[in-house]
């Protein structure tokens, strides 16, 4: 079974990528990506601890757009690290800088906090904002957090800062990653047929049709899209820990898309063409 969508301590995961590997083994994963938001700086720590066992590690990210004002989540498996490093350290200073305008906003609405401590390389995401709320008594949970202040249209949100869908696609496929649309569903700025044709001129690869966020129906519509696009098909269970805290609107559990390995190999393939 393979779990293509995972997060852990470096970015809003709760998990580091010792015990994620530790988790995946004992749930029966036998190839795992590890996909933290902007950042690669989990593979190394994860493939050590993989080194023994019977797992696959997959190097993966989740890169973080803007599209039609919302954002957008591109996975990308198999990057050159040493491409992909510098780019995204900007992209990692503009989520700092961000954290520090969410904090400013909270402030002025009553609830100041401080930035959670997070270590070189690490991405601060809303999640780590939720959880000093929950820490300083604001809030009941992270939940609620996300409900009555961090959420989309909620009084302490703050955009990405600027990076397009074509931005966010070419930067993958220089650095030799093979891009796919995360969890379609989840995405409020616009219809999936709409935005799906524009990710496939910016030159997505594929579709995360598997993820908890989707209904049987919705996945079944994407599996039929990525036929008729010629795209990869891809899924995971979007892990960020056993916690329901910072997860996205579905509790996700290790393995439950029950993904087999085969859905791999087209990926492998597909990295291995982007480099020769
Ligand atoms: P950010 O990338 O900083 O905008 O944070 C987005 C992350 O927050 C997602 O990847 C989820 O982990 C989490 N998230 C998004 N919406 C919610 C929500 N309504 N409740 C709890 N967590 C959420
Ligand atoms: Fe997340
Ligand atoms: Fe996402
Ligand atoms: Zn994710």
């Amino acid at each position: 079974m393979i779990e293509l969508h995972c997060h852990t301590t470096c970015s809003d995961g709760t998990l580091t990528p010792t015990e994620l590997v530790e988790a995946a083994i004992k749930a029966g994963v036998s190839a795992l990506a590890i996909t933290d938001h902007d950042t690669l700086s989990g593979w190394n720590e994860a493939i050590a601890a993989a080194a023994s066992h019977q797992l696959e590690i997959v190097p993966g990210v989740e890169l973080s757009t803007v599209h039609n004002g919302r954002s957008l989540h591109i996975l990308g498996f198999y990057p050159n690290a040493d491409q992909l490093r510098n780019p995204l350290s900007e992209r990692l200073e503009g989520r700092k800088r961000r954290a520090r305008q969410i904090i400013a906003k909270l402030a002025a609405l009553g609830y100041p906090i401080t930035l959670p401590e997070l270590g070189e390389g690490m991405a601060p995401g809303r999640p780590h904002l939720a959880r000093a709320l929950v820490k300083a008594g604001y809030c009941q949970s992270t939940r609620e957090a996300f409900d009555c202040l961090l959420g989309d249209d909620q009084p302490a949100c703050v955009d990405y800062e600027k990076f397009s869908i074509t931005e966010g696609v070419s930067l993958l496929l220089e650095c030799g990653a093979v891009p796919v649309w995360a969890h379609p569903y989840l995405f409020r700025g616009g219809e999936v047929e709409e935005v799906l044709k524009e990710l496939v001129d910016a030159g997505v690869m594929g579709i995360e049709a598997y993820h908890p966020g989707h209904t049987p129906k919705e996945v079944r519509h994407l599996e039929a899209l990525c036929h008729q696009y010629g795209l990869l098909m891809t899924g995971g269970s979007d892990y960020h820990g056993p916690s329901p805290e910072g997860q996205p609107p579905t509790t996700s559990k290790l393995n439950m898309m029950n993904l087999p390995l085969s859905l791999l190999e087209p990926i492998k393939q597909a990295a291995y063409s982007l480099r020769s």
